[in-house]
Formats: C-alpha cells, structure tokens, sequence
C-alpha cells in the first residue's frame, strides 16, 4: 500500500499532495541497491525539491555519474502543476524498476527522476483549474510557483528558485544528455493520446536533434502503437473556428530558450516535450504519458552510447566553428517559424462539420469521431530573420558584474583579465530600446535597434572575457547577442544601463564587446 500513488488509490479521482509523493518515494527506495533520494535544491517556499537518482550499482554524485560514461537522462513532471500526470507516473515507473520488470532501464544508463519539479503550487488545490481536463482528476495544483512565475518561461532569465536549484544540481554538474519534460496540453482536439516535440535546434547544432527527430521519436511512437495501442504524434495547435475545416496546417510552440527543453538544444543535448491529451481520464493520460517514458528509456538505454558520441561530437563541433570561422559566420539571433519540407501524411484529429451560429456565420461543430487528414503541413521549424557575426568571445567590462554572475549560474566559464587588453571586433550602436506594452513574466520585454560597427578597445586588468570556445558557446551567444529575441537584454538585464546612458537622447553602445582578436 505504501508504494501506490494517490491516482491508484482513489480511482484516479485524485492527484497525489507533495507529502505522499514524498511518502511513495522514500518507501519505494528504502533498502535499494539502485536509488539515491536526495534534493535539488529548495522551492521558493523552502520545501525540498526531490530527485531520484538510479543507476546499477547505484551512484550518489554527479563525478562518480560521468566516471561510468553512461549517458545521463532526466526526466521531469510537474513543471506545471496543473498538468500532473508526470508526477504520478515518475513514482509508478520508479517502483516498476526497482521492485518489478523494468530493472533492465538501468542496464546501461544512469537516470536522473525529479517528481514534482513544481513542489509549492502543486498543493494549492482547487477545481476548476484546467477546464479542458474536464474536472479529472477533480482538483489540480496551479500554475505558477510562489514567486509568480512559469517555470517554462524561466530557462534565460533564471529568477525562479526552481530554476536556480535545477540549474545549479542538476544541469551544470550533471549535464544531463537527454532531459524529458512531462505536460498535459491545453485544449486542442487532436487525435492522439499524446504529442511531443524535440528541443529546436534554432542556433545551436543540428545533430542531437536530428537524432531525437529522425531517430528517436519515430521508433518510440511505432513502439507504443505496437504494444499499448496508443497513438502518439507531433505536437501541435491548430483552430477549426479560424482555419475552417479540414486545416491545412498544425503550428509548434516557440523555439525560445526560456523554455527548457529548448535550451538544451543550445546545450548541444537532446530534449523532449511529452503533452498528453487534456480532454483523456486522467488514468489514460497516466497509461499514455508512462508508455512513452519506458519507450524513451527503451531507446536511450538501447542507444546509450550512440546517443553520448552524437552530443559530445556536437560539443566539439560547436567548439571547432568558434575557433574556425568566428569573425566570419553569421549565426541567427531572431527566428520565425516555418514549415517543414515534408507535410504530415496522415494527421489524425477529430472530426468537425461547418453549421451556422444565430447569426447565420459559419461555424465549426466537433464530432465524437477521430479521422485521418492527409498531407498536413507541419509548422514545426524555424528559420533566421535576423543573423549576426559569430564572435571569439565577449568581453564584460567590470561594472556589469551582475552579467558575469547570471552567465556562470548558467555554467558558462568566464575568465578575469589579468592585464591590460586590446581587444577588436565589433561594437553594437543601440538607437534605441524598445519595451513591450504589455507585461509577460512580470517584464516589459525589450528589444534593441542599431547596428554593429567595427571597432577596437582597450579593456583593464580585471575585466571579464568570455572565450566563445567552449561547450556553452551557442548558448552564449543566443543570451548575449545585442538583437536576439530571447537573450538578456530581452529579459532587461540592460535597461538601467540604457537609460542611464541616455539612449531617449542619443545612441549608446552596448556594454558587451564582440572580440574577434584580443591582444
Ligand atoms: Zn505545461
């Protein structure tokens, strides 16, 4: 009894509380060879962040982890705590491999399982909250932590005490290879159980995603039809009440890094959104969501080795181009979404028919049954609107030391110049900055306009630099591109130098100096 999670032992009527996924996971780890409980960090109202780590034999830090050279793979619920199906399979799945057939997971792979990311505001339960999941289970936690943010909106700006406990346990120090992270989508009558979606690679290298694209998601989805007769396909949304009907397209989610599996990608790792249907029982989303993860840990577990060669020869790569054609190469800092070459053949959503409303205007009406629309286009791929040099490195003058912190929470080495230094490359001219009208994360956003010109500078002894050659470089260069749409000055790291500076009167350069030499 003290292995069942709250959905088993309700009906699946209710959601599990932060103390009984606290309560399963200590029984089901007690006296195993293979678990390590132990915490990620505090939520922003103190509480431990739990994290399970299994591997055979059984490791308890992140050196001891790499010193196997297995991959790592972290898999992750409840980022938002309304969508809790994640969650609860995470204690199913860990019990089924510590204590039933699944042991065999762990043969050539170390996993990293963290529950309830979510910890606070998975407790704040109450009706009501997630309309397309039709009241199952009956009362869900919210969506926001304590501080007021969306923790899949937080992977940039990193303000969330989540994402800075993630970020500094997890992330850095055990760089995990491949990150899942587990949702319920939000309304959209597809016709599958679930959809997923790859890290977008956008600016950083394509392999790894490649790999989860061609490779990964295709076999996983051909798996679970096999044995669960379950359909799973690609992430997406569309609106019969806009498109008409039959639609011509499904469009993806946004390539931002300040979401997290996104960011991956520019951590040159591969990463997975796993969305199960809203509009399904929570016990089906449950069997759903469980299917794909043991499929995902089939595969990487099947394809351990391959899946470290292809994300360490993408770290390597994406060192060699810095040191090869930096000064040269244009790289995209802003990006659209466009579709991909290939159209979905067969799509499977439920059926609509045109009627009319009061006022004679068409109208969509869903019907009980699924049908397959063929020949989908699938908006599921980005492509540069606006590209910029790809740089040596940075230098941080010393008076922007809160950029040097942000950056090494991230993980990204930066060095202190122990001398005088000219450095030359480019300087960016800001003629202004502007700010959203409305606010999104507790932010105006900002955006810069101006242009780079060259220029060379001397910079003191004691001033940062930031060497573009090293494993973080594309995700170096996506946070502090003057022009990128999700990089700091988007997150207004550089407001109060703005317009301390005067930029309503006259242009300003922008702080952080693109070095194509140093000397
Ligand atoms: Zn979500």
């Amino acid at each position: 009894m003290d292995m069942l999670t709250k959905p088993e032992r309700t009906a699946y009527r209710e959601t599990s509380t932060y103390a009984e996924v606290m309560a399963v996971l200590e029984a089901v780890v007690e006296g195993s060879p293979y678990a390590h409980l132990t915490t990620m960090g505090k939520s922003a109202d103190g509480k431990d962040i739990p994290v399970v780590i299994l591997s055979n034999p059984r490791v308890t830090t992140a050196e001891a982890a790499k010193a196997t050279q297995k991959p790592i793979i972290y898999v992750q619920g409840n980022i938002h705590s309304g969508e809790v199906e994640g969650k609860e399979i995470l204690q199913i799945l860990l019990r089924e491999i510590l204590h039933g057939d699944k042991t065999y997971l762990l043969d050539h792979q170390i996993l990293l399982f963290a529950p309830i990311y979510s910890a606070d505001s998975n407790d704040k339960l109450e009706q009501g909250r997630r309309p397309s999941q039709e009241d199952s289970p009956i009362e869900t936690g919210i969506r926001p932590n304590s501080q007021g943010w969306d923790l899949n909106r937080d992977g940039i700006k990193a303000e969330a005490a989540e994402t800075r406990a993630l970020l500094q346990n997890i992330i850095v120090p055990w760089d995990p290879d491949v990150f899942v992270d587990l949702h319920t989508t939000n309304g959209v009558w597809h016709g599958y159980s679930l959809t997923w979606a790859p890290s977008y690679h956008t600016a950083g290298e394509k392999a790894p995603y490649d790999f989860t694209w061609d490779k990964l998601l295709p076999k996983v989805t051909q798996e679970v039809l096999a044995k669960d007769d379950i359909h799973l396909g690609p992430y997406g949304y569309f609106y019969p009440q806009r498109e008409g009907w039959p639609i011509q397209s499904i469009s993806t989610y946004n390539h931002h890094p300040r979401y997290l599996v996104n960011q991956f990608g520019l951590r040159n790792r591969m990463a997975i959104l796993s969305e199960a249907f809203a509009h399904e029982r929570l016990y089906q989303r449950m069997n759903s969501t469980q299917a794909f993860v043991r499929e995902i840990l089939t595969f990487t577990n099947a394809n351990a080795q391959e899946i470290r060669r292809i994300n360490q020869q993408a770290e390597a790569d994406a060192i060699q181009t810095v040191l090869e054609q930096s000064g040269r190469l244009k790289k995209g800092v802003r990006f659209k979404m466009v579709a991909l070459d290939e159209p979905i053949k067969e799509y499977r959503a439920y059926n609509y028919i045109k009627s009319a409303n009061a006022e004679g205007r068409p109208m969509y009406v869903r019907k009980p049954e699924i049908i397959t629309l063929n020949n989908v286009e699938n908006k599921s791929a980005f492509e540069a609107t606006v590209e910029a040099t790809l740089p040596r490195g940075y230098v941080i003058p010393q008076a922007q030391q809160a950029i040097v912190e942000h950056l090494r929470r991230h993980g990204v080495e930066v060095k202190t110049m122990d001398k005088r230094i000219r450095a030359s490359g480019e300087v960016f001219v800001a003629t202004a900055l502007n700010k959203a009208r409305r606010p999104f994360e507790g932010h105006m956003m900002a955006t810069l306009e101006g242009d780079f010109q060259p220029d060379s500078e001397r910079f003191q002894k004691g001033d940062y630099y930031v060497d573009l050659a090293q494993p973080l470089a594309n995700l170096i260069f996506y946070m502090l591109e003057p022009q990128s749409d999700d990089g700091l000055v988007n997150w207004n790291f550089f407001d109060t130098w703005f317009e301390e500076q005067g930029i309503d009167e006259a242009a300003v350069r922008y702080p952080i100096f693109k070095y194509f030499e140093l000397k």
